[in-house]
């Protein structure tokens, strides 16, 4: 799909508000919210990302609750779909990458039903984000060779059907996304599944915000210290051998050694 070389219809722009720090947006994403007539946002966009939208833009909130429930995929079709027919450059803001957990496959789908012209804007996921946050590599010779990305999102105990053997297997690193509610489930399998229960996990909450919290574990206790913690952020959890090379508070305690020398 591409852009409409003039600006004469009304188009649309998935754009990745990436984990929260306005810093880490792209260029093309600042460029494209710059430009926007019209943004929709869902709950996870910073503010201080929609302040950099032009004042005349109209901001709409899909993920506000009405109730116990969001806005529905549909609707949010359909007033994507309005606002770029009626000839609007619509900026559809996401958190983190708009293609990882975020529905865009079926906003997509839609624009292009009604001929809209659209493109995606790529953000930093949270799992990056937050590797990057605590200086942990997400994969690394002789720990992990293979990241992967997961949901636990399930009504109660039902989780999505992984493999949860080949997983295990694997035995690389696993970054879960809205997991804090099914954690002891999804815990449970990757256990039952043969990852030892010494393998060292890491929850974050709010990532890359001043409000950011790391909340260390193992597999075998982590969905514990997360009830503990009463998370009440978006939280992600990793598990693997890496998590242990995590070295944010020595490089944070070198920094201030080379300042203190440098002063
Ligand atoms: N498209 C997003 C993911 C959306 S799914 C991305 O690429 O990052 C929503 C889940 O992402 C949340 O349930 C949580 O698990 C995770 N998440 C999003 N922002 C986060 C943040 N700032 N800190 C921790 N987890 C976050």
């Amino acid at each position: 799909m591409s852009m409409p070389t003039r600006d004469t219809t009304g188009r649309a722009s998935l754009v990745g508000a990436g984990p929260g720090d306005p810093e880490l947006l792209t260029l093309k994403a600042l460029r494209r919210i710059e430009a926007a007539d019209v943004v929709l946002y869902d709950k996870l966009v910073d503010p201080r990302i929609l302040d950099l939208a032009p004042a005349h833009a109209r901001r709409i909130d899909v993920g506000k609750r009405c109730g116990q429930h969001a806005m529905s995929q549909a609707a949010i079709n359909r007033l994507i779909v309005s606002h770029a027919q009626a000839g609007s450059h619509v900026v559809r803001l996401k958190g983190g990458d708009p293609m990882v957990f975020g529905r865009a496959g079926e906003e997509l789908a839609a624009l292009e039903a009604a001929g809209v012209p659209a493109e995606v804007v790529p953000g930093i996921t949270v799992a990056c984000a937050a590797a990057a946050s605590m200086a942990m590599p997400l994969t690394q010779r002789g720990y992990s060779c293979s990241l992967h990305f997961i949901t636990g999102h399930g009504a109660d105990e039902v989780l999505p059907p992984h493999d949860w053997n080949a997983l295990a297997a694997c035995d690389g690193t696993i970054a879960i996304y809205m997991g804090s509610r099914t954690l002891a489930a999804v815990t449970r399998q990757l256990l039952a599944a043969g990852v030892s229960p010494a393998t060292p996990a890491i929850a974050v909450e709010n990532a890359t915000l001043a409000t950011e919290r790391r909340l260390p574990g193992t597999l075998a206790d982590i969905a514990a210290v997360v009830t503990a913690a009463n998370v009440t952020g978006p939280t992600l959890v990793l598990v693997g051998r890496v998590v242990a090379l995590r070295r944010r508070e020595a490089v944070e305690l070198a920094l201030i050694e080379l300042r203190t020398r440098a002063a």
